[in-house]
């Protein structure tokens, strides 16, 4: 299970995340939508610890850390929760100069220490899961944008992640690349994986999400179902995000 609670993120004097409490139930999928700069970025990356929350708990499986302001967690804390969560980003981020067989086994064997035999067998498997297995040997830049961030996902995947979070992963590519990453996110989805998913894909929420959240501000304004947010929001503002999204 994941749970966030009375979470609190502040750069400076900027309260970006004003509160934030959540729990996702394993094998759940959890669609985060929202207003630009609304935190949705800023949430995904507090779950992972690439930012560091100002205040609050944050609980991914069995590895719980409070924050408190002013308090530098232990890095063996952060690793606990970082190892428990596998990010996806908008822009990919794989390294250049790593083959997409490279790029998917570099986690395993830095972060899990596994041996390289056993990385790079998994590796292939991922990458074929992906529907990559002929592109192992090749360099991102040799990859269209579908097929780096099916990258990333194997990526993701291959440190066996309790979570995975999704930060707009298909915003930054050509419309008839879109399907075939949303397909392997589905089949995740399918698969009963927990998953945590900022989209601007409004069709592609409702069928994945079990539950979907309404970020405006900092604060959760919504949270509920696809069908309750989507057919019968309670909250004005919600209705007035979706109703710009139409
Ligand atoms: P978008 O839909 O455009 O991706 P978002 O909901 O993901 O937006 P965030 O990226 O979480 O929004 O940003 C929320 C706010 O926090 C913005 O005002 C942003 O400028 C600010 N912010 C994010 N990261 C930092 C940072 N490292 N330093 C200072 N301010 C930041
Ligand atoms: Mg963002």
């Amino acid at each position: 299970m994941i749970e966030v609670r009375r979470l609190i993120k502040s750069f400076g004097g900027l309260d970006v995340l004003r509160g934030i409490d959540l729990t996702l139930e394993k094998g759940n999928v959890l669609v985060v939508i929202g207003p630009s700069g609304s935190g949705k970025s800023t949430l995904l990356r507090c779950l992972n610890v690439l930012e560091t929350p100002t205040s609050g708990t944050v609980a991914v499986g069995g590895a719980r850390l409070d924050f408190r302001p002013g308090a530098k967690p232990r890095q063996a804390d952060v690793l606990a929760l970082r190892r428990r969560s596998g990010m996806v980003f908008q822009a990919y981020h794989l390294f250049p100069h790593f083959t997409a067989l490279q790029n998917v086994m570099e986690g395993q064997v830095t972060v899990k220490r596994m041996p390289k035999a056993e990385a790079k067998d998994k590796a292939l498997r991922l990458l074929a899961k992906v529907g990559l297995a002929d592109k192992a040997d090749a360099y991102p830049h040799q990859l269209s944008g579908g097929q780096q961030q099916r990258v990333g996902i194997a990526r993701a995947m291959s440190i066996d992640p309790e979570l995975l979070l999704f930060d707009e992963p298909t915003s930054a590519l050509d419309p008839e690349l879109v399907r075939e990453v949303l397909k392997v996110i589905r089949e995740l989805a399918e698969e009963g994986r927990t998953m945590m998913i900022v989209t601007h894909e409004m069709k592609f929420a409702r069928e994945v999400a079990d539950r979907i959240v309404l970020l405006d501000g900092g604060v959760i304004v919504e949270e509920g179902s696809p069908e309750q947010l989507f057919e019968r929001p309670r909250e004005e503002r919600t209705r007035r995000f979706l109703s710009l999204l139409m």
